[in-house]
């Protein structure tokens, strides 16, 4: 893809998170990694999503230097690079404040595996990456652990972490994060036990993924 068409497809995911509703207010960030140059496409820090067109992308490096753009980059760009840097295979993160997944973000509790796609789509269960203070790189190394053998992650206190190897395929995790999350609450609420899935139905689920199944 070319500069302005990378910058066009980060600009549409971010509109269409933020109609989502996976974004309040200016939170949550995305972005595209360009292996060939190098350079991250992600969104600008507390910009209006109202107000966002594809030149507000901003076009940088892994080690921050702003190559395009006029705004601050997401505060967010260190945990960016820490992924694209230490999961090779991953080109697109989309970090989000959606409300039922970053609830139980808050509680600290991982989201079983409580639903079939959970398996394909997010590898498994939804694990919480530790807690580290926004902006540093903590929050990406946090999340590198959390998110070996998955998809997505909770993190502490703040929100939802997918990866993917473009953007359409991490925006799916992040729904399917919470959906399964607002599934949860709804079953919680219910007041009767909450049935996790069999461990051998998840390992025969995880096993016909590797035969093929592009999720
Ligand atoms: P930015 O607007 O800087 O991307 O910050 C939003 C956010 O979600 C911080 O974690
Ligand atoms: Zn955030």
């Amino acid at each position: 893809m070319t500069n302005n068409e990378l910058k066009k497809a980060v600009l549409d995911m971010t509109l269409r998170c933020y109609n989502e509703k996976m974004f309040a207010g200016t939170s949550g960030n995305l972005s595209v990694y360009d292996a060939e140059t190098g350079y991250m496409y992600i969104t600008p820090s507390s910009y209006p999503y109202e107000k966002m067109t594809a030149d507000d992308i901003m076009v940088i490096k892994l080690d921050g230097e702003i190559v395009e753009g006029a705004h601050k980059p997401s505060s967010e760009w260190r945990m960016h690079a820490a992924v694209y840097r230490d999961m090779p295979e991953v080109k697109a993160l989309i970090h989000t404040h959606s409300p039922y997944a970053t609830s139980f973000a808050v509680n600290r509790k991982h989201i079983p595996v409580i639903l079939i796609e959970m398996v394909p789509f997010l590898g498994g269960d939804v694990p919480v990456a530790d807690f580290a203070i926004p902006g540093t790189d903590e929050v990406g190394t946090n999340c590198v652990k959390a998110l070996a053998e998955r998809n997505a992650c909770l993190m502490a206190n703040h929100g939802v972490l997918a990866i993917g190897n473009d953007l359409e395929q991490a925006h799916i995790r992040a729904v399917y994060v919470e959906d399964a999350a607002k599934i949860l609450a709804i079953a919680k609420a219910n007041g009767d036990p909450i049935v996790e899935m069999d461990e051998k139905d998840i390992d025969y689920m995880r096993n016909r993924g590797k035969k093929g199944a592009k999720k």
